[in-house]
C-alpha cells in the first residue's frame, strides 16, 4: 500500500512512541504493508525499558524482563517492514492534512496521512527546587537505572502505589535501607506488592508524610530530607544519601494542547478506545493508545490492546480514503 519513494513522500502512517502501544500499533501496521515510521522518543522503549520483572504479560509464565519484552517488539515490527528513527516531535499542525510533522531545527518535516499518539507518560517529580537540582546527584526516578549508585547507602522511595513497592523491593538488593514515603495515610499499592514491601526486613514505612526540601544542594549531593508529618505538623530530617520517585506518571501530550480534548491532568480523551477528538469533533487521521490516553488501567498488555485497535483503524481510514 504504502509508497516511501523518496524522504519526502507522504507517509501512509507515523507513530510516535516506541514503548508497548507504539511498537505493537507498528507490528500491525507493518503487517498490513504500511511501511509505520515509528519516532523513538525521549524514552525509547517506553516504561517497559526501565522496569525489571514483567509478570502478568500473559504468555510468560514465569515472567520476563521489561527490556527483554520490548526489544522483542521492536525485533517483531522491523521484521515486518517498521521503520524506526530516533526522533521525536516538536510540533504539528491538526488543522491541516496530511498532517506535517516538525521534528527540529536542521530536520526534515516529514508529511503523513495518519499518526498515531503513543508517546506514553513520563516520571512525575515532587517539583521541589532542591530535588530538581540533585536529579543526577542522587535523585532519580529510575530505580533500574540507578539502583546500583544506591550501594550500601540508607535510602528513600516516595509513594505509595505499586512503583514505589517495586522500587523500594528492588532496590533492597543495594541499599542498606529503604525508607518509603507515602503522603496519603493509606497505601494505594496492591495487596500482594504492599505484603512483600512490609514482610521486607530492610523497608521501613512513613506514611502521612510530605518532602519539603532534599537536603545537599550545595554540596551536590543528597544528605538527607526534610520531611514534615501530615497529621501532627511535626517536621524531622531523615539522613538518606539517596532519593528515588515512584509517585507515577505525567501524560506527554504538551504538544497537542489546544489541538486534541485532554483531560485536567493531560490525558488524551479518547471516544471507542483510540479516536481522540478537538471540541468535541473527530480528528482525522488521528489516533491515540497506550498510557497517554489511558489513566484507568496502565498496564503493559492494555497498551498492546489499544496500539492494535489504532492500528487497525489507520488501516480501516485509509482504506475509506481510497489508499
Ligand atoms: P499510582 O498512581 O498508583 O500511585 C502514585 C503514588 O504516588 C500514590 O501513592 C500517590 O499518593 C503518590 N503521589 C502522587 N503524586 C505525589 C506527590 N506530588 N507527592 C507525593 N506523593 C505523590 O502510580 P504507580 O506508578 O505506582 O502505578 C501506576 C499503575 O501501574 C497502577 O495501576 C499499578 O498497579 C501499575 N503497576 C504495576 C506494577 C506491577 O504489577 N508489578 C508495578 C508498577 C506499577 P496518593 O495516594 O496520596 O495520591
Amino acid at each position: 500500500m504504502s509508497e516511501i519513494t523518496s524522504p519526502n513522500a507522504t507517509r501512509d502512517t507515523v507513530i510516535l512512541g516506541s514503548g508497548c502501544a507504539g511498537l505493537t500499533a507498528a507490528i500491525y501496521a507493518a503487517r498490513a504493508n504500511l511501511k509505520p515510521l515509528v519516532l523513538e522518543g525521549h524514552e525509547p522503549g517506553g516504561q517497559l525499558s526501565i522496569t525489571t520483572l514483567v509478570e502478568n504479560f500473559p504468555g510468560w509464565p514465569e515472567g520476563v524482563q521489561g527490556p527483554e519484552l520490548i526489544e522483542n517488539m521492536k525485533q517483531q515490527a522491523i521484521r515486518f517492514g517498521a521503520e524506526l528513527k530516533m526522533a521525536h516531535l516538536v510540533s504539528v499542525d491538526l488543522g491541516k492534512h496530511p498532517y506535517e510533522l516538525n521534528l527540529g531545527p536542521g530536520k526534515d518535516p516529514i508529511r503523513t496521512r495518519t499518526l498515531v499518539i503513543a508517546s506514553g507518560a513520563s516520571a512525575r517529580w515532587l517539583g521541589l527546587p532542591s530535588e530538581q537540582a540533585l536529579i543526577g546527584h542522587g535523585v532519580s526516578s529510575c530505580a533500574t537505572c540507578d539502583g546500583f549508585f544506591a550501594s550500601g547507602k540508607q535510602i528513600a522511595v516516595i509513594g505509595g502505589g505499586d512503583s514505589a513497592m517495586e522500587e523500594a523491593l528492588f532496590l533492597t538488593r543495594f541499599a542498606t535501607k529503604v525508607t518509603l514515603i507515602n503522603r496519603s495515610e493509606r497505601f494505594r499499592a496492591s495487596r500482594i506488592m504492599l505484603d512483600r514491601a512490609i514482610a521486607h526486613p530492610a523497608i521501613q514505612f512513613l506514611s502521612s508524610t510530605v518532602v519539603e526540601e532534599v537536603l545537599g544542594v550545595e554540596d551536590k549531593e543528597v544528605r538527607g530530607l526534610k520531611l514534615r508529618d501530615t497529621i501532627s505538623g511535626e517536621r524531622s530530617e531523615l539522613p538518606v544519601s539517596f532519593l528515588f520517585l515512584g509517585i507515577g506518571h505525567v501524560p506527554n501530550a504538551k504538544m497537542f494542547h489546544g489541538q486534541l480534548d485532554l483531560d485536567p491532568d493531560g490525558y488524551i480523551l479518547t471516544h471507542g478506545n483510540v479516536f481522540p477528538s478537538h471540541n468535541g469533533q473527530p480528528v482525522p487521521g488521528v489516533f491515540a493508545c497506550g498510557d497517554i490516553q489511558d489513566r484507568r488501567y496502565r498496564q503493559a498488555v492494555t497498551a498492546a490492546g489499544t496500539g492494535c485497535m489504532a492500528a487497525l483503524e489507520v488501516e480501516k481510514f485509509l482504506e475509506e480514503h481510497g489508499r
